[in-house]
């Protein structure tokens, strides 16, 4: 199978379908080696399932913008990569991918430090058991700034349309198996971790209390927290998931409608 040809479309139903095989063997291996136990895991799915409609719907809007200047780019040669001259696809690839990287690792970082930001990222935080759905947890104003962020990376960058749905491609995946309620064994996880985010780094990132929910920011790799020393750890019987923030200590408030006005409310969103 040829990459570029696969990618060539942008997404195509077969890496929809792989995105759906992949959701369901987390889905299962859940059922088998999850952590939580005791909770309602279809109700907890539904309301993170809603925010795939206003998502989405952002989600197309600037994907058309994103793919007409990315195309006219490649057409022109215009951007980062054209001027570098790399002989090969697979330089344009690990360049691209160790870049967006970075960009994602500070995007994260950023969502955590500024007040404003954070309001939107608390949604994604909020969630009291962490499964696969919650990967789909996403205020769409959060949705705005992500995308906004990474089109302006790729844009600097000018990098091939196909290697951008590549990454965009793994990254899906990625989320997928990070939001798992199942962690790696700590011997596995310990090795894996000096490269790649884990299950088990996101579930720390997932901690209700300080300093965990601002460490482990990573998106692919573990590179960026090991550099800027944000990378921590904590054992299974450790980790509590949410935010531990009076607002969400309420039941109504973890529902769909009252999550997508959190933002715009008064209420202290800090756990510091
Ligand atoms: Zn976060
Ligand atoms: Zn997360």
């Amino acid at each position: 199978m040829n990459l570029s040809h696969f990618f060539a479309d942008g997404q195509n139903i077969w890496q929809i379908l792989l995105f759906a095989v992949v959701f369901l063997v987390c889905w299962n291996l859940e059922y088998l080696f999850g952590v939580s136990k005791n909770y309602n895991k279809w109700k907890h799915s539904f309301t993170n399932a809603l925010f795939i409609i206003p998502g989405g719907i952002m989600q197309l809007i600037l994907g058309v913008l994103f793919v007409k200047v990315l195309l006219w780019e490649n057409a022109n040669g215009v951007g980062l990569l054209p001027r570098l001259n790399l002989a090969s696809n697979w330089q344009q690839i690990v360049v691209t991918f160790i870049v967006l990287d970075f960009f994602y690792w500070m995007y994260h970082f950023l969502m955590h430090k500024i007040g404003f930001a954070w309001r939107f990222h608390a949604v994604h935080h909020s969630d009291k058991v962490m499964n696969v759905t919650t990967s789909l947890r996403e205020h769409p104003g959060e949705t705005l700034i992500r995308l906004g962020h990474y089109m302006l990376a790729v844009w600097m960058l000018g990098t091939s349309f196909w290697i951008i749905t590549l990454h965009q491609f793994i990254q899906i995946v990625s989320k997928i198996i990070v939001h798992s309620n199942w962690r790696l064994p700590d011997n596995v996880d310990k090795w894996v971790s000096y490269v790649f985010l884990t299950p088990n780094m996101h579930h720390v990132h997932h901690h209700e209390e300080q300093p965990y929910t601002d460490s482990n920011y990573g998106d692919l790799f573990s590179i960026w927290d090991r550099v800027f020393g944000t990378f921590r750890y904590l054992p299974a019987h450790e980790v509590r998931f949410g935010l531990d923030v009076e607002l969400f200590d309420n039941e109504e408030q973890l529902k769909f409608k009252k999550l997508i006005k959190v933002p715009f409310t008064k209420a202290n969103l800090s756990n510091e």
